[in-house]
């Protein structure tokens, strides 16, 4: 239902961008994300090897690779925002996270290194755009608005945006939010509904999830509305909150391409078709998200 309202009323919002501040303070680029990567998962250690070894004859299986240019040659670098978790997030110095795999599962299939970049969760599109990053990855939701502005590949996970409440909260349903205030991570879906939805002055932007939390833990907000997984590992985090029972919007993830780079999104939608189709996704999805 929530999907419908953000088409039907696509163009009315001003999803400000560039307003949401330029990225580049506090960027930071991990090269050794592939690293970290390896060291985090023993499956997926193994199955690298034995792409590696097999990294031409992938290549040459994946149609369109080889002919893909992205901003550095031979790079695939992926603008993020690496509070996310279980999406992407910082396991010391390095990001890791589902996306953070899927993209170099996409990247090795490719015949690219991977590079991330971390930065505002608002500056992604925009990146995105102007060819800083070549692919924004980030639990990021195909929404209307963006699709004005970039382009998405298929999808590869679903995401669905929950309320995080005190526990004993008066609000037991999306239909308790009347009124309230809600904490939400600026720039995303979420704080694009709930201003639809409940207007502006109801609704507080944090510039991430996790000052969103500690602004309801504050007692500064009523609810937090946020993804699902990331809600997961807050709550989990800290004592006193819960997530309703109820789904206030559910989503489809996929990563942001430019308009002006048709190719790379071929060439990766074709290699994410294959590794949904052999399992990698779904492996990757299970390794991070406990089924329930
Ligand atoms: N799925 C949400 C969106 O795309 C939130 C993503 C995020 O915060 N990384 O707006």
């Amino acid at each position: 239902m929530k999907k419908l309202v953000a088409v039907l009323l696509a163009g009315a919002m001003c999803f400000s961008l560039a307003a949401c501040g330029s990225g580049t303070a506090d960027e930071t680029v991990t090269s050794d994300a592939e690293v970290a990567v390896e060291e985090t998962t023993d499956e997926t250690e193994a199955a690298e090897d034995e792409t590696a070894a097999a990294d031409t004859e992938e290549a040459a299986d994946t149609a369109a690779a080889g002919e893909v240019t992205t901003a550095t040659e031979g790079v695939l670098t992926m603008g993020t925002n690496a509070a996310f978790p279980p999406y992407e997030y910082y396991e010391g110095d390095a990001i890791v996270g589902i996306d953070a795999e899927v993209a170099q599962a996409i990247a090795e299939k490719l015949g690219l290194t991977l590079e991330i970049v971390d930065m505002d969760f608002g500056s992604i599109i925009t990146a995105v755009q102007t060819g800083k990053v070549d692919v924004g990855i980030a639990g990021m939701t195909v929404e209307p608005d963006r699709l004005e502005n970039v382009d998405f590949t298929d999808s590869y996970a679903t995401g669905v945006q929950v309320v995080i409440v005190p526990e004993g909260s008066e609000i037991a349903s999306v239909d308790d939010l009347e009124g309230k205030l809600i904490g939400v991570q600026e720039s995303t879906t979420g704080w694009q509904y709930c201003t639809e939805d409940y207007g502006d002055e109801n609704v507080i932007p944090y510039p991430n999830g996790a000052t969103a939390v500690q602004a309801l833990m504050d007692g500064k907000v009523d609810c937090v509305v946020i993804d699902q997984q990331p809600a997961l590992s807050f709550v989990e985090a800290n004592e006193g909150l819960t997530i309703l029972d109820t789904e206030y919007a559910v989503e489809d993830y996929a990563i942001a391409v430019s308009k002006d780079n048709t190719g790379l999104k071929d060439a990766i939608n074709t290699a994410l078709n294959e590794l949904i189709e052999d399992g990698t996704v779904q492996g990757i999805l299970d390794k991070y998200i406990s089924a329930e």
